[in-house]
């Protein structure tokens, strides 16, 4: 692509770097010198122009998002993060709207000590491939594998402000900017996967909505969950903008895109997750119990069971 060259060295000399990046930008790829004794942990996630954001995202937000998603699993990894690549899809060679791209991603990436080593540059329809690599103690990875029959289940901040915000953006009324931050800045929650380690039996991001990540969990650690539906933490934007306590709930257990961790924990560890969680200062809220079998029941605060409209995060859909 005209001007790949001119973009590669604004990448390059924005990058940041560690001590542990023998090799950054510039050679046919990145050489990295792991912690020793450490595993790798590596996850990618692209966001596309026209199907992952709002068309009117500005750049920065774009890029940091970028970075967010990938942070997010690996803090749902419990690992910590160290360098990242990004393939990057432009239109043109607009200096000016990659500089803003990079803004955002940098941004994020130097608030956890990200290294960004690598990447490819092409043209074509705006799209961000970001790859993150973390690491952890030798098996202490947090998998969504071992969730247990009797253990508590848990989620960290607040459910449904991006949803809340994709929906009214695209029925084209105002967003309370506290929401709209929410979709365009998630924040990883890096810190409160790390305090977890040794902790919680099972972990995963809500990127697609808390019942269809949760149903990832369940079926990977073969058991069911039983919801509290009410006991969903709500932010009080949610609450300013969304008065109806059905469509909260929907917005709550069914939206996207607000990058909490889900997790579980055995309930003799109540305290040490709250005690965890306080340490970092990561609110966390319990929700529920993990079954035996393998059904997914909500149920409201009276004991109704609850059977909401919305399975997970539908593109934009409504
Ligand atoms: P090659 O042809 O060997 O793949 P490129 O010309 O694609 O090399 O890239 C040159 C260097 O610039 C490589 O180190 C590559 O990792 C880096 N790079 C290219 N695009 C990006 C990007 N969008 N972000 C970060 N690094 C990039
Ligand atoms: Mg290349």
């Amino acid at each position: 692509m005209s001007g790949e060259f001119d973009l590669i060295a604004r990448i390059r000399a924005r990058a940041g770097t560690r001590d542990d990046v023998v090799l950054g930008i510039g050679d046919d790829a990145a050489v990295l010198q792991p912690p020793p004794g450490r595993q790798l942990v590596v996850c990618t996630d692209t966001l596309n122009a026209g199907v992952h954001f709002p068309d009117d995202t500005a750049p920065a937000d774009i890029g940091w998002k970028a970075l967010a998603v990938n942070l997010s699993d690996l803090a749902a990894m419990g690992a910590v993060p160290a360098w990242c690549t990004l393939s990057l899809s432009l239109p043109d060679a607009d200096p000016a709207r990659a500089d803003a791209l990079l803004d955002g991603l940098l941004e994020l990436a130097a608030q956890h000590g990200v290294a960004l080593v690598g990447g490819d540059t092409t043209r074509g329809p705006m799209s961000l491939c970001v790859t993150a690599v973390g690491h952890v103690a030798p098996g202490g990875a947090l998998r969504r594998d071992g969730a247990r029959a009797g253990d508590e289940l848990w989620v960290s901040g607040t459910l449904g402000d991006a949803a809340a915000a994709l929906r009214g953006w695209s029925r084209g009324d105002p967003v309370l900017p506290a929401l709209r931050t929410r979709l365009d800045r998630p924040t990883p929650r890096v810190a409160l996967g790390l305090a977890l380690s040794g902790l919680a039996t099972a972990a995963i991001d809500i990127s697609d909505g808390l019942l269809a990540d949760l149903g990832h969990l369940l079926a990977a650690s073969r058991v069911g969950a039983e919801v509290d539906v009410d006991a969903l933490p709500a932010s009080t934007a949610l609450h300013a903008a969304c008065a109806d306590a059905e469509l909260r709930r929907g917005l709550q257990a069914g939206g996207g895109d607000d990058y909490e961790l889900c997790f579980t924990a055995p309930p003799a560890l109540h305290d040490a997750v709250r005690a965890a969680a306080v340490r970092v200062g990561i609110p966390v809220t319990p929700i529920g119990r993990m079954r035996p079998g393998g059904a997914l029941q909500c149920r409201t605060a009276s004991g109704d069971p609850w059977t909401g409209t919305r399975a997970g995060y539908e593109h934009f859909a409504e």
